[in-house]
């Protein structure tokens, strides 16, 4: 039995692991729960999963909560919470699907704290790759990983060293805007945009996954977490999204994990690890998919994959900044004030504005992570004026 508290329990990947959970109720048991905004679904999970502890965003809706649930619960909220439900001294492991930054101290916090942590919330290790991975050696835990793509190549190397690996190759679908020609990019509305061909997924990831930011921030990911030179992280485009991603040996032999996309598979390798667990839920027919295709990325309508192996390869405050801008400029896409192409020349601009900071502090990314952010909003400002 794991004891497991799950940071962002009402997102994408927060009910895909209250599904798993509830498929596995001998071997997962929910021992906290942390949301942002939506406290009914909050309360429903936490009814039915019967958690020692919650936390949610805002104060006024924690009182509501503590008095709903009349001291059945411990219930709090905002940042202090978020690190009393990392720390829990209850829990194996800590599961941050949190979107955006506000999972970095808490995945520290449980680090610290001696728990091992899945993570969901690529940031984490996108802004911090080389502290997080540190403290864990130091403190003898593990970051697994909960993103399909860095699941497979965790099964694929299977405790294989670096100095096994030719290469890591991450797949990508393409998005929904595999086959559209550059010229229409400016026209891309916020509707087409997410609807994603092969994924559901919260907004954010969505519009990563068109612009391609998301393997961009997948590929830094990828950098830390099994410790390997961007050089050798590579990107292969397959719009059927079966193959979640290979591992290429330095005998030339290649491992791929294979199955229907389902992020409850790879969320509860994560939650049983070492173990595998029966489960029914996901099934794969190979004559019904007939084929799978491989295609090379295009870089030149899809520029994100340039800037995130530019900003892995320097490393030090880079990420930070690459990470914050994209994420102000997806906001200001969602806004309708700037246009698709513009969410990467936000980030471009950004980060040749900015002065590189190469062995940072914590507090050091996170000084550049403040004011990359302020930095992408004037740039976005500047470009939506001039659309
Ligand atoms: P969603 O937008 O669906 O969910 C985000 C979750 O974070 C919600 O539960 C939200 O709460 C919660 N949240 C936001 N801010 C806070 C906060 N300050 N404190 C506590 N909780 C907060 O996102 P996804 O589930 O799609 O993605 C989560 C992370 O996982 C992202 O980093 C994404 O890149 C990554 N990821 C997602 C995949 C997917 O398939 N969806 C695949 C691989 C990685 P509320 O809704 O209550 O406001």
């Amino acid at each position: 039995m794991k004891n497991v508290v799950l940071l962002g329990s009402t997102g994408s990947i927060g009910t895909s692991t209250i599904k798993v959970a509830e498929d596995l109720p001998d071997r997962i048991r929910l021992v906290g729960l942390a949301a942002g905004n939506n406290a009914e679904l909050l309360a429903q999970q936490t009814r039915r999963h019967a958690p020692e502890a919650i936390c949610i965003q805002d104060e006024t809706k924690a009182r509501e909560l503590r008095e709903f649930f009349g001291g059945s619960v411990d219930v709090s909220s905002g940042a202090e919470g978020l690190l009393k439900l990392a720390t829990l001294p209850s829990a194996d492991i800590v599961l941050i699907a949190i979107v955006g930054t506000a999972g970095l101290q808490p995945a520290l916090a449980a680090i610290r704290a001696g728990k091992d942590i899945a993570v969901a919330s690529k940031e984490i290790l996108v802004m911090a790759g080389e502290i997080v991975m540190s403290e864990a050696r130091k403190f003898g835990v593990r970051v697994l990983a909960v993103d399909s793509e860095h699941s497979a190549i965790f099964q694929c190397l299977d405790g294989k060293s670096s100095d096994s690996v030719r290469n890591l190759w991450l797949t990508a679908s393409g998005g929904p805007f595999r086959q559209t020609p550059k010229e229409e990019f400016a026209a891309i509305t916020v509707e087409r945009a997410l609807k994603h061909p092969s994924w559901v997924m919260g907004r954010k990831i969505t519009i990563d996954s068109a612009t391609l930011f998301n393997k961009g921030l997948e590929m830094i990911e990828a950098r830390w977490l099994f410790g390997i030179g961007m050089d050798r992280v590579q990107v292969v485009v397959h719009p059927q999204s079966i193959v979640h991603s290979m591992v290429e040996f330095v005998d030339g032999s290649i491992l791929a994990q294979l199955s229907t996309p389902d992020m409850c598979l790879p969320i509860q390798y994560a939650l049983t690890y070492p173990d595998r667990a029966p489960s029914e839920r996901v099934q794969t027919n190979f004559a019904k998919i007939a084929s799978l295709t491989f295609e090379d990325p295009d870089l030149d309508r899809f520029p994100a994959l340039k800037l995130a192996r530019h900003a892995g390869t320097v490393g030090g405050t880079m990420p930070a900044v690459l990470n914050a801008a994209n994420e102000v400029a997806v906001d200001a896409f969602c806004d309708r004030r700037i246009n698709f192409p513009q969410i990467t020349e936000t980030v471009a601009r950004t980060m040749d504005a900015h002065q590189l900071v190469a062995q940072p502090s914590l507090d050091e990314i996170l000084a550049a992570d403040r004011a990359a952010r302020s930095a992408a909003a004037e740039i976005a400002a500047r470009l939506s004026t001039t659309r």
